[in-house]
């Protein structure tokens, strides 16, 4: 049995609607709905502020977050994303939207699935922080709307706080990968200072001796600072769960 699903409607007119067909794919049938393809990235940002219009995943220096992937609805960040995108389809002059930067190939744990550990090198010396921040303006100019920090463990360098505080969030928001066991109270008021706008900490089991297995470390799900552990009770300054957005102090 064929199901439609008719989101906007005018006069009668479908003009964007999804029909599930018998085999599970999903097609479009509205009116507009060729548009909307045309620049689902785009969608990607609106959509999801709509559907989670009655969630509300957070507020970023007043800004309500509906993907934590993406710059705050509204803000200056998601709408230069916006304009780099339509630029690209209109002037056929792409614009990288993210940067993934991976400040360190250091890391105490020795996960399974790690692609960075094949990259570590003792004989070869990391950015410095000029550099670092070079290469963050570099970025910036290229277009990003988003920069996430990750490793190795991107805690382990000390200069982590400057690197993010270094981002323009008119520009672009910071977002970081760790494996959490670094998240002291001292280093997560850090990040709040420094502007960052979510934090992703994986947790690959809810057993902790297969998480434990899987990071190459045994204890570290329940480790001290692992937002899991005994003191990682994070205060109201960062949200205690997977993705969800670093509250900043105002
Ligand atoms: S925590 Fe990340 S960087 Fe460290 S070993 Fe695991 S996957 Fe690699």
């Amino acid at each position: 049995m064929i199901r439609e699903k008719v989101i906007w409607k005018v006069f009668g007119k479908k003009l964007i609607s999804y029909k599930k067909l018998d085999d599970g794919s999903i097609v479009g049938s509205g009116f507009f709905n060729p548009v909307v393809d045309r620049f689902r990235v785009i969608t990607m940002f609106i959509a999801p502020a709509k559907f989670y219009k009655n969630y509300d995943l957070g507020r970023w220096r007043g800004k309500r977050v509906a993907n934590t992937f993406a710059p705050p609805v509204g803000s200056r960040a998601m709408l230069r994303a916006m304009k780099n995108i339509l630029r690209g389809r209109i002037l056929r002059h792409a614009r990288p939207i993210a940067m993934t930067f991976a400040v360190t190939y250091d890391c105490q744990c020795n996960c399974v699935h790690c692609s960075a550990g094949n990259h570590y090198r003792t004989d070869v010396p990391e950015l410095t922080t000029d550099e670092a921040k070079k290469l963050i303006d570099e970025s910036l100019n290229l277009g990003i709307s988003v920069l996430a920090f990750t490793g190795g463990e991107p805690l382990l360098r000390e200069d982590i706080f400057d690197l993010i505080n270094h981002v323009n969030k008119k520009k672009a928001v910071p977002i970081m990968f760790t494996n959490g066991q670094f998240l002291t109270e001292e280093n997560v008021n850090k990040l709040a200072d420094a502007g960052l706008f979510c934090i992703y900490v994986s947790i690959d089991s809810a057993n902790p001796d297969e998480h434990d297995e899987f990071r190459g470390m045994p204890g570290h799900l329940h480790s001290g600072n692992h937002p899991q552990g005994p003191n990682g009770n994070f205060h109201n300054r960062l949200t205690p769960l997977v993705g969800l957005p670093a509250r900043s102090a105002d």
